[in-house]
């Protein structure tokens, strides 16, 4: 073994010497070691072990290294490990099958692209172009990616900082826990967030208006599942004003919520759809935008303005082959779906039961999240110096979770087992008597 004698102080070292860190301070930064996974195991340069209640940022689905996604990759890599996109390659054929295989009925054509963010990116000009309008209608509670449009498409605060991209406007997408339309119910919620949309869609002008885009269940933002009848709702809407419709099941597609596509749940057909992280758990960085006929036969007519060196890259491609064809030999998504609603959904919601400082817990199939106040009657977020103390409980026990604000999002990989389910929740448990 040519790193046997490696300790996690050297990788650290290294990394602080040399690695510029995403939304960070750098000069505060003292990152977790991990050498190696598999399944929902990582484990470090001391041989400890953690159990990954996060999926990284939450795209490891398929669990870490799958080993028919890696001979996959090795096969590919023998043959052809880059083409050029203009080229047609047989890995990249493929991958588009699946891919709209597992589409809603009426998908043409996939674009692929190197991750989710240039999937918004690209989803946004290919609406502009087939619209002949200029802007883009997005949630306050949403993470869209961290380009140009993408970020100043996400509602969340680190659009402030970067608001280059012109025509973005914001709406309040629906969440009764910390309603912004003082609703009692979430048929009452729905209703609002419909009429409130309907008025900044009139007062921003329906005419200049390409695109609404929406997490079909905002993830980073809280796992958001809508009310029921919402992403219909706003479908109407769409159509009404001749606005382009995309759905970002960057984060809740492919299988995370217990169905190929999250949309699946509220029986919606957007325009386009952008995806990235799950379609191969991010063995090798991918994403795409799924074309609906009127926008594929429009660009059969239009030339397209747009491109990437590596859009359907080989090794990429075949990632997403193989990890589709897993996935479906071995019920990975069926998995997320009985785990979620035998095990994991009702699990937090027990934990809800003994801890005081739940505030809320929601969730589909591997995608939940608990929300922690310090006054249930008012809802107060949890502060940021509790969540850190929590953080670091869970940490210390061994469990990798995913911590947004005032939240723990559980969302292991798909392929979960009840055990680990039984493992992680205790933990969590354990880490939220100590706090108290
Ligand atoms: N869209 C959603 C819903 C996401 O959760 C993310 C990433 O977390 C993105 C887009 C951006 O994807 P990427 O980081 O691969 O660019």
């Amino acid at each position: 073994d040519p790193v046997a004698a490696v300790t996690n102080d050297d990788v650290k070292r290294l990394d602080r010497q040399g690695v510029f860190h995403s939304w960070s301070t750098q000069g505060s930064l003292d990152p977790l070691v991990i050498k190696s996974g598999a399944g929902c195991k990582l484990w470090d340069f001391d041989g400890r072990e953690y159990l990954d209640f996060s999926s990284q940022l939450v795209n490891t689905n398929i669990g870490h290294q799958h080993p028919k996604v890696i001979a996959a990759i090795k096969a590919q890599a023998e043959t052809l490990t880059t083409i050029a996109p203009a080229h047609a390659n047989l890995a990249r054929g493929e991958a588009a099958a699946r891919i709209l295989a597992r589409a809603p009925k009426g998908f043409a054509k996939v674009f692929f692209t190197n991750a989710g963010a240039d999937a918004n990116e690209n989803a946004i000009r290919m609406a502009r172009a087939f619209t002949q309008r200029d802007k883009v209608l997005s949630a306050y509670r949403s993470y869209h990616g961290s380009t140009g449009s993408a970020i100043a498409a996400t509602g969340d605060f680190r659009r402030v900082p970067n608001e280059f991209a012109r025509g973005h406007v914001h709406f309040f997408n629906p969440f009764l826990y910390r309603t912004e339309f003082w609703s009692r119910d979430e048929e009452e919620e729905c209703a609002r967030a419909l009429q409130h949309l309907r008025r900044v869609i009139e007062c921003e002008g329906p005419g200049s208006i390409a695109a609404i885009l929406l997490e079909s269940i905002p993830g980073t933002a809280g796992v958001l599942v809508p009310p029921r009848g919402y992403l219909q709702g706003v479908r109407k809407l769409a159509d009404e004003f001749g606005i382009v419709l995309i759905l970002d099941e960057v984060m809740a597609g492919f299988g995370r919520t217990g169905k190929w596509l999250a949309l699946e749940h509220f029986d919606v057909v957007p325009d386009l759809i952008t995806f990235a992280k799950g379609v191969n758990s991010g063995y090798v960085p991918a994403g795409g935008v799924m074309v609906a006929q009127p926008l594929s036969d429009y660009f059969d007519e239009h030339f397209f303005y747009g491109g990437l060196t590596y859009s359907g890259h080989p090794l990429a491609m075949a990632a997403i082959v193989a990890t589709l064809d897993a996935m479906d030999e071995e019920g990975v998504v069926e998995n997320a779906a009985s785990i979620g609603s035998r095990l994991l959904g009702p699990g937090i919601a027990a934990l809800a039961e003994r801890h005081e400082v739940i505030g809320e817990v929601r969730g589909l199939g591997v995608f939940h999240a608990i929300e922690l106040v310090s006054d249930r009657q008012r809802r107060t977020p949890l502060g940021a110096e509790q969540m850190g103390r929590l953080k670091r409980a869970m940490v210390t026990r061994g469990l990798l979770p995913f911590v947004v604000e005032n939240r723990i999002h559980v969302v292991p990989p798909c392929i979960v087992t009840p055990a680990e389910v039984e493992q992680g929740l205790a933990i969590i448990d354990e880490a939220l008597s100590e706090l108290a």
